[in-house]
C-alpha cells in the first residue's frame, strides 16, 4: 500500500459481516480492501458457534459447500435447569440429514476460508492491520489510518469491526460532534465465554447420540448461568465441543462473578460433567455479544460509512443468531456500495438505501419482534430461579412412585404450584410470551 490509495470502498473487519460485504463489493468489479487487526481471518473471533448455511449460500453459492464446517446439527436440545435436575425438550430432526440448515463451526477454521473466497472474486484482503481512526473531512468519512502508519482513502467506509466496546471506531469517531455510535450500557451486552475441548469423535457420537459426522447442540439455562439472564451450551465439533455461554455484563458487575465462575459452575452441574469427562480444553475466549435489541441499534449509515454486523448491533441472544444477521447485513451494504458506483452518488441520502434494505427484510422484522426479550428475563430473575425449582419440584412429585395415589399427588402439585407461583406466575408466563409473540 502506498501513503494515499483510493478504493471504491474499505472494509474494516474480517469476521462474518465484512467478508460478506468485501465479497459483493469485489464481485461486481470495485476496488475493495478488507481490513483485518488479526494475524488472519478468525484468529481473532469467537463464536459458539452455528453457522446457518442459507445465508453463505446466498452469497457465495455452491462454494459454500467446500467451506471447512464441522458436523451438521440434526438435534437442537434445550434444558432449563435446577441445581439438581433439568428439564428438557430435545428435538431430533432427520430430514437435517438431507436438508441441513446448520452447521457447528470453529471461527479460526472458517473465517480463513470465506476471506479466501473474497480474495477469489478481487477484493485485497489485509491481515495484520488495525484501523485505528475514520479519517473525517467536512463532516464526512473519507478513509480510514491504520497501525501501519498509511491512510488509506475510499468512497465509501463499511465498518464490519465487531461490537468494539470503549475503543471500538464508531463510539470514538465524531461527526459534527457527535459519536457515531453512543456508549453502551453493560445491560446492553453479554459477557460470554468459550472452552474449545478435545474428544474424540467417536466419543462425542456416543455421548451426544449422533450418528457419523452428525452433531447436535445443547443449551441450558436457569441455574447453567447461575440465574443470570444468559444461557450455556455445549456444541459438537468433528473432534472438540465448544462450551461455554454468557449473561449480561451488568450481571457479572452487580454479582461480582467472572465468567470463569460461571463456566466452572456449569462445567460441574450433574447433568453436564459425565458428558466432558476426558476432554481437554485446548483454547478459551472471551468476547462481547450486543443485547441491545432494537433499540440499541446506532444510526448504520452516514456521510461516508455503513455500519454493520455486531458493530451496528445486528444480534437475537433468544435464537443465538449473530452471524447470519452479520452476513446478510454485509451483502445488503455490499449491494448498497454497487448502486451508489452506478450513479456515482456516495451522498447520505443514496447510502440510505441500506438502511431501507434492513428494514424491509427479515432481519429488522426480528430485531423488532424480540426487543424486549432480555430486558424481560433482566428485571425478573424469578424467570430462571424461582419458577424452573418449582417446575423440577412438580415433575418430581409427578415421577416419584412412592405409595401416595395420583389424586394425592395431583393435588399436592396443583397446591404448591398455586402457593409458590400464583398469579405472579401466570401473569410472568403470558408477559414471556407476549415478549416473544
Ligand atoms: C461465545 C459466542 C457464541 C456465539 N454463538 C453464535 C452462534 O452459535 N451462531 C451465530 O450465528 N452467532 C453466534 N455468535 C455471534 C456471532 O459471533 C456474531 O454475531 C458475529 O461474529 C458478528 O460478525 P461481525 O463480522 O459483525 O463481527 P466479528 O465476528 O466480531 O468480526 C469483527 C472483525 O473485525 C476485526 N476488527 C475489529 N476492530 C478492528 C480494527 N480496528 N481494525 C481492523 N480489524 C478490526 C476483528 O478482529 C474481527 O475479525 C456468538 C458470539 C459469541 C461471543
Amino acid at each position: 500500500m502506498g501513503d494515499e490509495e483510493k478504493f471504491d470502498a474499505v472494509v474494516v473487519g474480517a469476521g462474518p459481516a465484512g467478508t460478506a460485504a468485501a465479497y459483493t463489493i469485489a464481485k461486481a468489479g470495485l476496488q475493495v480492501i478488507l481490513l483485518e487487526r488479526g494475524p488472519k481471518p478468525g484468529a481473532k473471533n469467537v463464536m459458539g458457534g452455528i453457522l446457518y448455511n442459507h445465508y453463505l449460500e446466498e452469497i457465495v453459492g455452491d462454494a459454500w459447500k467446500e467451506a471447512p464446517l464441522e458436523r451438521p446439527i440434526i438435534e437442537e436440545r434445550r434444558w432449563i435447569m435446577t441445581q439438581k435436575a433439568f428439564i428438557g425438550v430435545d428435538y431430533k430432526n432427520l430430514r437435517n440429514r438431507e436438508h441441513p440448515h446448520s452447521y457447528s463451526v470453529l471461527r479460526a477454521r472458517f473465517d480463513p476460508w470465506f476471506a479466501e473466497q473474497a480474495e477469489k472474486v478481487g477484493a485485497m484482503v489485509v491481515p495484520e492491520t488495525v484501523v485505528e481512526r475514520l479519517i473525517v473531512k467536512n463532516g464526512r468519512v473519507v478513509g480510514v489510518g491504520t497501525g501501519r502508519g498509511d491512510d488509506i482513502f475510499a468512497d465509501v467506509v463499511v465498518i464490519c469491526e465487531g461490537i468494539g466496546l470503549g475503543a471500538g471506531l464508531l463510539e470514538k469517531t465524531l461527526i459534527n460532534g457527535i459519536p457515531l455510535r453512543r456508549k453502551l450500557r453493560p445491560n446492553e451486552v453479554a459477557m460470554a465465554v468459550k472452552e474449545i475441548m478435545q474428544l474424540d469423535s467417536g466419543l462425542i457420537e456416543e455421548r451426544f447420540n449422533c450418528e457419523t459426522g452428525e452433531g447436535c447442540t445443547i443449551e441450558c439455562f436457569g441455574d447453567s448461568t447461575m440465574g443470570m439472564s444468559g444461557f450455556m451450551f455445549i456444541y459438537t465439533n468433528k473432534d472438540t465441543l465448544s462450551v461455554g455461554g454468557g449473561a449480561l455484563l451488568s450481571e457479572f458487575n452487580a454479582t461480582l462473578r467472572s465468567p470463569n465462575d460461571l463456566m466452572e459452575h456449569f462445567k460441574n452441574h450433574p447433568s453436564i460433567k459425565p458428558m466432558l469427562r476426558g476432554a481437554e480444553t485446548v483454547e478459551y475466549l472471551a468476547h462481547l455479544i450486543p443485547e441491545g435489541g432494537y433499540r440499541g441499534i446506532p444510526k448504520v449509515y452516514g456521510p461516508g460509512y455503513l455500519v454493520c454486523g455486531d458493530a451496528a448491533m445486528l444480534s437475537n441472544p433468544v435464537h443465538r443468531e449473530g452471524s447470519n444477521l452479520a452476513m446478510v447485513s454485509g451483502r445488503f451494504a455490499g449491494e448498497t456500495v454497487i448502486h451508489a458506483k452506478e450513479t456515482d452518488d456516495f451522498s447520505e441520502r443514496r447510502l440510505h438505501e441500506y438502511k431501507g434494505k434492513l428494514d424491509n427484510s427479515w432481519i429488522m422484522a426480528d430485531m423488532r419482534k424480540y426487543d424486549k426479550a432480555v430486558p424481560l428475563l433482566e428485571h425478573n430473575p424469578q424467570m430462571l430461579t424461582k419458577y424452573p425449582e418449582i417446575a423440577d419440584r412438580a415433575l418430581d412429585e409427578f415421577f416419584r412412585v412412592d405409595g401416595t395415589s395420583k389424586w394425592e399427588k395431583q393435588s399436592k402439585i396443583l397446591k404448591m404450584v398455586r402457593k409458590e407461583g400464583g398469579l405472579k406466575m401466570v401473569w410472568d408466563t403470558l408477559k414471556a410470551a407476549w415478549a416473544m409473540k
